[in-house]
């Protein structure tokens, strides 16, 4: 093990209190005052001058002499969900890190701890970045348009987001995902249905919105079986929906709620603009009216291949068989993510990187998958994951 990583294993427990103090006290979207001012209090307490930025927080370290600059980003909003993990930390005020977006942000912490023993050796500026509403896909959005991309601009950026209930058991090791898109793209939606309500004994009287949704629901299914080709992957979901109070009564309207999640940018406006032709045609065909709203979205993480390939040399330099091409293990299986990031919005701007870390695997007795209200996760892997973000941003630096 090299001295780097002997430095950050000796900070550990420090991230793991914080850790356990962000956990104790999750907060959501971007209203994260709490979190906000602990994240700001341990950067000065380290000698760093941090900035509001789009609700989220911006702080810098290094010499700036290369003038390049690498962006190292963690989450740090939680869910909407009732905590049952049983940690003797656990949250007490209905909200839940359940994303083990407290571990990103502790780890960014250590990170910022590493960095300052090493400032006069970083040849350029690391910019760290806290963000909010990462659940919602309009954090980094938001910090976007706040600039976080500019003064000084960033050149490269990475995240990594940990994992629990996988079916390995290799705690610890860091999996790339694939080059090219890392994560979907995700689109929310939501499908309003108007018709005419009235008595449920007279039908012909009405235009019941039940019997639209039953059919767009139907007729949305063949985008999979008919209309995109088998070797495109992409995932249309609808999880809500709602029609009507009692059984006597025919609703005036309804609507249901989903999302699509795809790789390509072709696929991805072929599939909004079929969503909006089939649900106003069908609602058409059985005299109701439909409106598509696209609620929110986020575009795929592009990984880019020279910064993926960067990242598995350097963490081969301070960790022994510690990082694993997600191309080849487990069958390719986790290559990338049916769920979305919305760090993606950064990879229009910049070449970008998203590594996955198993913090919690199912040999070692972690069942739970993330947003799981039972889910735990494995705190010793904490210091690998502060390791990797401040040994990637300063060797990429020294060597870009
Ligand atoms: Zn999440
Ligand atoms: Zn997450």
């Amino acid at each position: 093990m090299t001295k780097f990583s002997e430095k950050a294993e000796a900070i550990q427990e420090k991230i793991v209190a914080h850790r356990r103090h962000l956990h104790q006290n999750p907060e959501i979207g971007m209203d994260l005052p709490l979190t906000v001012a602990y994240v700001q209090d341990t950067l000065k307490a380290l000698g760093y001058e941090p900035e509001l930025c789009g609700g989220g927080i911006v702080a810098t370290c290094g010499t700036g002499e290369t003038g390049k600059t690498f962006l190292v980003r963690a989450d740090m909003d939680a869910l909407p969900i009732r905590e049952e993990s049983g940690e003797s930390f656990g949250s007490v005020n209905g909200n839940m890190h359940a994303c083990g977006h407290d571990l990103h942000t502790s780890m960014l912490l250590g990170c910022a701890e590493l960095l300052k023993m090493h400032e006069n050796q970083i040849k350029g500026t690391v910019k760290l970045m806290f963000q909010p509403a990462e659940e919602l896909a309009i954090g980094a959005k938001s910090m976007l348009e706040a600039g976080v991309l500019k003064n000084p601009d960033v050149d490269a950026a990475m995240m990594i987001h940990v994992f629990s209930g996988l079916p390995s058991d290799k705690d610890g090791q860091f999996v790339v995902l694939s080059d090219g898109p890392a994560s979907a793209n995700i689109d929310v939606f939501r499908i309003n249905v108007k018709g005419v309500g009235g008595h449920g004994a007279r039908p012909h009287e009405t235009v019941d919105p039940i019997n639209v949704c039953a059919h767009i629901h139907s007729a949305l299914q063949v985008l999979n079986a008919r209309e995109v080709e088998a070797s495109e992957t992409f995932i249309l979901t609808i999880g809500e929906l709602k029609c009507g109070d009692t059984f006597n009564v025919i609703p005036d309207s309804g609507y249901m709620r989903g999302t699509i999640r795809s790789y390509g940018k072709e696929v991805r406006s072929f599939l909004r603009k079929r969503l909006v032709e089939i649900s106003e045609s069908v609602a058409k065909t059985y005299r109701a009216e439909a409106e598509v709203i696209f609620e929110f979205e986020a575009p795929s993480v592009i990984n880019d291949l020279k910064l993926r390939n960067d990242f598995m040399k350097y963490i081969d330099e301070i960790m022994t068989d510690n990082v694993e091409d997600a191309k080849e293990a487990y069958g390719g299986k986790f290559a990338r993510l049916t769920g979305s990031e919305d760090f993606g919005f950064l990879s229009d701007d910049v070449p970008t990187l998203m590594v996955g870390l198993l913090a919690g695997t199912v040999a070692d007795g972690y069942h739970y998958p993330l947003h799981h209200p039972k889910v735990k996760f494995n705190e010793k892997v904490l210091w690998k994951g502060a390791a990797a973000y401040a040994y990637v941003a300063m060797t990429w630096l020294n060597e870009n």
